[in-house]
C-alpha cells in the first residue's frame, strides 16, 4: 500500500464525472487499500478516487463508527434520500475552508463492495454527509457547489489567499 498525492482544487480531474469500473481486478484492488491508506494519512473520514488522480466511481469511508466501516464502494448511487441538515463540512481537496452545507439526513446507497458483491447501507448523521460529499465528487462536485452563490464567492476567495500565502513560505 502506498499513499498517494492528494488533488488539490483547480485540477481538472477533481470536475470531471468519473467513470464506472467495468472489472474489480488487481489495479482497482490496490487504488482501494491506497485510498484508504491516503485518507488515514490525510486524516480524513472520506476519499473518492478522482482525488488521487483516477476517475473512476470508487470511494472509501472510515468514519469511526463500526456500524458504518470501515469500507469501500465501487460504482456507488444513492437509492434514497430523506430530511435535511445543515453542518460545517471540510474537504481534503480543499484544506483550510469549510462552510455550512445542507444535506440529506439520511440516504440509502448502493453498490459494490471490493469483492464485487452488491450491498446496499442505510447511513445517518456522518455517515450520510460523507456519502453525499464523496459520490459529489464522482460527479465531479464540490461542496462549494452547494452553497450560496455569496458564500461560495468568499470561499474562492479565501482559497487564493491561501495558495498565495503557500507559495510565499
Ligand atoms: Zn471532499
Amino acid at each position: 500500500m502506498s499513499v498517494r498525492e492528494i488533488q488539490q482544487f483547480g485540477e481538472p480531474i477533481l470536475r470531471q464525472p468519473a467513470a464506472p469500473v467495468e472489472e474489480i481486478n488487481a489495479d482497482v484492488r490496490r487504488l482501494i487499500d491506497d485510498m484508504f491508506e491516503t485518507m488515514r494519512a490525510a486524516q480524513g473520514v472520506g476519499l473518492a478516487a478522482n482525488q488521487v488522480g483516477i476517475g473512476l466511481r470508487v470511494f472509501v469511508m472510515d468514519v469511526g463508527d463500526p456500524d458504518y466501516g470501515p469500507r469501500a464502494f465501487v460504482n456507488p448511487v444513492i437509492a434514497e434520500r430523506s430530511g435535511g441538515i445543515v453542518v460545517e463540512e471540510g474537504c481534503l481537496s480543499l484544506p483550510g475552508l469549510s462552510a455550512e452545507v445542507e444535506r440529506a439526513a439520511r440516504v440509502v446507497v448502493e453498490g459494490l463492495d471490493p469483492s464485487g458483491d452488491k450491498v446496499r447501507l442505510e447511513a445517518t448523521e456522518l455517515a450520510a454527509r460523507c456519502i453525499q460529499h464523496e459520490i459529489d465528487h464522482l460527479d465531479g462536485l464540490l461542496f462549494i457547489d452547494r452553497v450560496s452563490p455569496l458564500k461560495r464567492r468568499m470561499l474562492l476567495n479565501e482559497w487564493a489567499k491561501l495558495r498565495k500565502e503557500a507559495a510565499r513560505r
